[in-house]
């Protein structure tokens, strides 16, 4: 493919139509069983890999079955069961919270509506979108996490950097029935392709049409986007 980069962002249509190519079957890493133990895995999974929350969540999800077995230890157990997923206190203040939450206000299940996920304490649009769409089948909105910013700012898609506006912006552009892909496309993109320090243009399905294709091999600057530096945002970053 051409290593003249292109003008502008390609069209939605031949975006997905790519990248359903490399991943026709595009779903969320994490390893879960039902709402509460994805909600749980999600918002271990901010500043952090999905790899390292499955290897936590293993052991994890045998000891903590309900939403009442996250209350029924001292704080500082569940945190020392999560340590090492990193920002760990805050993590577990989240999980605490929303359990508390679903057992006071949702007869113990986890709700099923973005109106009520945004009720939880440490829930953001992000979790939420991700619980919605991956086990209610519901898109209400489009998970934005840090591959999802950062891969739609390179391919012109948005010039935003906060993740509720990338949102708005890309829900605009994408019908409805691709959101829940399209998350999860862009993430197994970033993953697999286009890494944060050294993109792969090269093998990339995307390298005609994405205006930033080279520029790393290039030299160019790209201009960073804000890091937070503690995550809960549960559900706001990655
Ligand atoms: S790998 Fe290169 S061409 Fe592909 S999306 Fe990333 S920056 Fe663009």
């Amino acid at each position: 493919m051409s290593r003249r980069p292109a003008r502008r962002a390609p069209s939605p249509r031949l975006l997905l139509k790519r990248l359903y190519g490399v991943y026709p079957e595009p779903r969320c890493e994490l390893r879960f069983e039902g709402p509460l133990e994805l909600l749980v895995a999600t918002i271990l999974s901010a500043q952090c890999t999905d790899e390292r929350v499955n290897l936590v969540t293993r052991s994890l999800f045998e000891k903590y079955r309900g939403p009442e077995d996250y209350l029924a230890v001292p704080p500082e157990e569940l945190e020392a069961d999560i340590r090492s997923t990193g920002f760990f206190r805050n993590k577990a203040r989240s999980i605490r919270g929303a359990c508390g939450r679903i057992l006071e206000a949702y007869d113990g299940r986890v709700p099923g509506t973005m109106r009520d996920l945004l009720t939880l304490p440490g829930v953001a649009r992000k979790t939420a979108n991700v619980v919605l769409g991956t086990v209610f089948g519901k898109a209400e909105g489009i998970a934005v996490d840090t591959h999802v910013t950062r891969l739609s700012r390179l391919l012109g898609l948005t010039t935003q950097s906060d993740p509720v506006k990338i949102e708005r912006e890309l829900m605009s552009r994408f019908p409805r029935r691709h959101w829940i892909a399209l998350s999860h496309l862009l993430i197994l993109h970033g993953r697999r392709v286009c890494a944060a320090r050294r993109p792969n243009c090269a093998a990339c399905v995307l390298n005609d049409v994405c205006p930033a294709a080279f520029r790393h091999e290039r030299g160019e600057a790209r201009r960073p986007v804000r890091r937070p530096t503690a995550p809960p945002a549960a559900g706001s970053g990655s």
